[in-house]
């Protein structure tokens, strides 16, 4: 597979006019070479020429690490300057270099004062597509996954409880995360009460009281490397607060509206839009204050991105979140999350637990 991927993205290079790419430590090197390095202060780079093999360069104590990878291998002792050996391994002194978006800036500002001739390029649009539209292995991990998350939120009453504060019932998620399948647990978000307005809240002290609304927004990655990512709203008693319901029933109807508009063809903002008109119709527009979702694979946040301004048309084989939220300072708040699968036909679901409102 990675064989097949490193082919394609060699074309891109091509196709942009670049004499090479540089893919250092992170997602992007996982999907062209399946190697997950350790990102250190010391170089790991996949050089990666219009012309001419790939060469993977690590540092001497990662080469056994690193062997995995299908590429040439080039290592390096400590104690070498590693930028040189970039350099020389680029073998470019001219022309234009794309690098990923992950490259840190301690690598790649001195190899532009070592190399002064050469454009430097962000690639991270350019390598966009390479790993948006997913194969049909990649469809199955990442159904796996959202299988893997959804046990989590069906086991939620076991730990969401009135007098237990948000880090005691965030530190049981975390472990069952990893118990459903998953190899980590990337973040857990438990916000409850006024919390909940926040939509990244960090789960900490508030103890949980009856009758709050409780956010909970948890993923992980799996051993495969492909991601979870599902937000549920609980509340906690038989009774919502006062206003809380009726806001849930515009955000579900909203929330189903978006997964309702995805179709090949379709504009990723028009997603964005399906849900926003419909809950700005209710009056609630302002308090929905972030985009409708993100794409999802090997990074939980990736393209394609569902939000105001991506014009760019929905393609078949597409992942990502449909998660539109209603946030009320001081009082409370609500989002819904699902991952879907853009298909010709319109959304799958990967996440299939109700959206309805659970009271525990
Ligand atoms: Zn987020
Ligand atoms: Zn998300
Ligand atoms: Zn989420």
């Amino acid at each position: 597979m990675p064989d097949t991927r490193l082919t394609r993205a060699r074309q891109l290079v091509s196709e942009q006019g670049w004499a090479a790419l540089l893919v250092t430590p992170g997602s992007d090197l996982v999907h062209l070479t399946g190697y997950e390095a350790m990102p250190l202060e010391r170089l790991t780079c996949l050089v990666l020429p219009a012309r001419g093999e790939p060469t993977l360069i690590v540092p001497r104590l990662e080469r056994p690490a690193a062997e995995e990878a299908p590429v040439r291998l080039v290592d390096y002792p400590d104690g070498v300057d590693f930028i040189r050996v970039l350099a020389d391994t680029l073998a470019v002194r001219t022309g234009t270099v794309g690098v990923v978006d992950a490259m840190p800036a301690a690598h790649l500002v001195p190899a532009q004062r070592l190399l002064p001739e050469v454009r430097w390029e962000v690639a991270g649009r350019a390598l966009a597509p390479l790993r948006a539209v997913k194969t049909a292995a990649e469809i199955a991990e990442l159904t796996s996954a959202g299988s893997a998350i959804d046990h989590v939120h069906r086991r939620m009453h076991q730990w969401l409880r009135p007098g237990r504060s948000e880090a005691e019932v965030a530190a049981d998620i975390a472990v069952a995360v990893r118990d459903a399948g998953h190899a980590r647990t990337d973040f857990v978000i438990v916000a409850s009460g006024p919390n909940a307005a926040s939509p990244h809240h960090t789960s900490g002290p508030r103890v949980i009281e009856p009758g709050d609304a409780v956010v909970v927004d948890i993923g992980g990655t799996m051993p495969s490397g492909y991601c979870s990512d599902c937000t549920r709203t609980y509340v906690v008693g038989p009774s919502a607060p006062p206003g809380f319901a009726e806001m849930y029933a515009v955000l579900q109807e909203a929330q189903r509206a978006a997964v309702a508009a995805v179709r090949p063809g379709v504009p990723a903002e028009a997603v964005d839009a399906a849900a926003r008109d419909h809950i700005a119709a209710h009056g609630y527009g302002e308090l929905f204050v972030h985009r409708t979702g993100h794409g999802i694979g090997l990074d939980t946040h990736e393209e394609p991105y569902i939000v105001t301004g991506n014009a760019e048309p929905l393609v078949a084989g597409t992942t990502f979140s449909i998660e539109p939220g209603i946030y009320r300072p001081g009082a409370y708040g609500a989002r819904i999350e699902d991952i879907v699968v853009c298909t010709p036909s319109g959304a799958r679901r990967l996440n299939t637990t109700s959206t309805d409102l659970v009271h525990l």
